[in-house]
């Protein structure tokens, strides 16, 4: 079987690492930045040189397309190449790489192929400068207003807004390069895991069959501040106590569910946040996330029990945003599968945690992800790692996906 290059692919690897260099392992490259531009001018350069017609949508999602020997819709790979804040080399990058090392291979092999080639690269997957996550792909798959996301203000300047930074950009194209049914056959996004999983279970490949849905809800407390050295117990209206008291039962309630369950309280506050007063007001949000959105139901009936008053604080709750289940297109999940499975690579079926560009474009073409192993577990930081060896698997894995949905559809 053809193999795609371990060099190469390191090659690039270590190339766009430099692009928004941390100095400590990782990078920051914030979508649009000075960092991030000169990333898309060497992928602009990479995929020219590989004979690629390059082109922009509305939103600068750049899409880089090598022709096939038909007149067909194009199959269509990448991901990001913007990062969180001090994030790793890994997330986002490696899909837009590995799609590249594919295009690569296919050209070098002159591996033949009806359908078009497009290498994608998405604007601002992580929404770490401007907000929401996911932006791009999901105004041009309708989830969201452009108008809004133009909007957007930047977090660190006030005022500068999304819109600005497209325009500067010199990556602002048109509507009509949009991904749309008509142009485009079929997505796949190969990814690291961002979690322990495949490595701690020493699988080589994730087969992702979907993205978990998520609840994102924000819960306050009310009690009443008091001197700490004054009140009895008896008297106070604790409201950190009373959302210490709630958080416990959330734990053990949702342990009693599918142990798929994951979810989390990951931001609190306590006003007014000094040694000597008993906390009158605070704030918790909780995410919970499973693939079943029956068990997505279950935590609501849970949450639904917490009473209206804990330890003498009112409590409310309100939801912050949620994110629908979405399975892939179950003939792309098992293409990857045999893929995986004719280049002798383990493999393991699984829901993705993390939301995805994919999962956007899943309403509209069908698509899938293939996942590698992230080492520990960690991303979104700068520990965030997988050797060459195992990415290439990953990159072999959607080379074969690639041309199995070529002689298929
Ligand atoms: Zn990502």
């Amino acid at each position: 079987m053809v193999s795609c290059s371990a060099e190469r692919l390191e090659d690039k690897i270590k190339t766009f690492s430099k692009f928004g260099d941390t100095g400590r392992g990782g990078i920051t490259r914030f979508s649009l930045s000075p960092e991030a531009l000169v990333a898309r001018k060497e992928f602009e350069k990479r995929m020219s040189a590989l004979g690629a017609v390059i082109v922009t949508d509305d939103m600068a999602n750049m899409y880089a397309t090598i022709a096939g020997s038909e007149n067909l819709p194009s199959i269509i790979t990448g991901s990001h190449m913007d990062s969180v804040k001090q994030g790793g080399n890994y997330d986002g990058i490696l899909g837009v790489l590995s799609a590249m090392e594919v295009a690569e291979t296919i050209v070098t092999e002159k591996i033949p192929h009806r359908h078009p080639i497009t290498v994608v690269v998405w604007t601002n997957e992580e929404g770490a400068r401007f907000e929401p996550a996911m932006m791009s792909s999901g105004v041009i798959c309708g989830k969201f207003e452009k108008e809004t996301m133009l909007a957007s203000e930047a977090k660190d300047i006030p005022g500068y807004t999304f819109g600005q930074a497209l325009k500067e950009s010199g990556f602002e194209g048109e509507v009509k390069n949009r991904l749309t049914p008509e142009k485009y056959a079929a997505l796949v996004e190969l990814h690291i895991e961002q979690g322990p999983v495949l490595e701690a279970e020493n699988y080589d490949i994730g087969i992702v069959e979907g993205v978990c849905g998520m609840i994102n809800y924000e819960f306050t407390f009310t009690g009443q501040a008091d001197h700490a050295g004054t009140t009895p117990m008896k008297y106070r209206h604790d409201a950190l106590y009373a959302a210490a008291k709630t958080i416990q039962y959330l734990h053990d309630e949702f342990d009693k569910l599918d142990e798929k369950l994951v979810y989390t309280t990951g931001k609190i506050s306590a006003h007014p946040n000094i040694h000597t007063i008993i906390p009158d007001e605070v704030k918790f949000t909780l995410d919970a996330r499973h693939q079943n959105p029956a068990v997505i139901a279950e935590v609501l009936e849970i949450i639904q029990k917490i009473p209206a008053e804990v330890e003498r604080c009112q409590v409310k709750y309100e939801e912050a945003w949620t994110r629908r289940s979405v399975a892939f297109n179950s003939e792309l999940v098992n293409y990857v599968e045999n893929g995986a499975e004719q280049y002798g690579y383990t493999s393991k079926r699984m829901y993705s945690g993390p939301g995805h560009d994919a999962q956007y474009v899943a309403d509209v073409i069908p698509t899938t992800m293939i996942f590698v192993p992230s080492e520990k577990g960690h991303s979104h930081c700068e520990l965030e790692y997988t050797p060459v060896e195992s990415c290439l698997k990953g990159v072999n894995v959607l080379l074969e996906t690639l041309l199995t949905i070529d002689r298929e559809m």
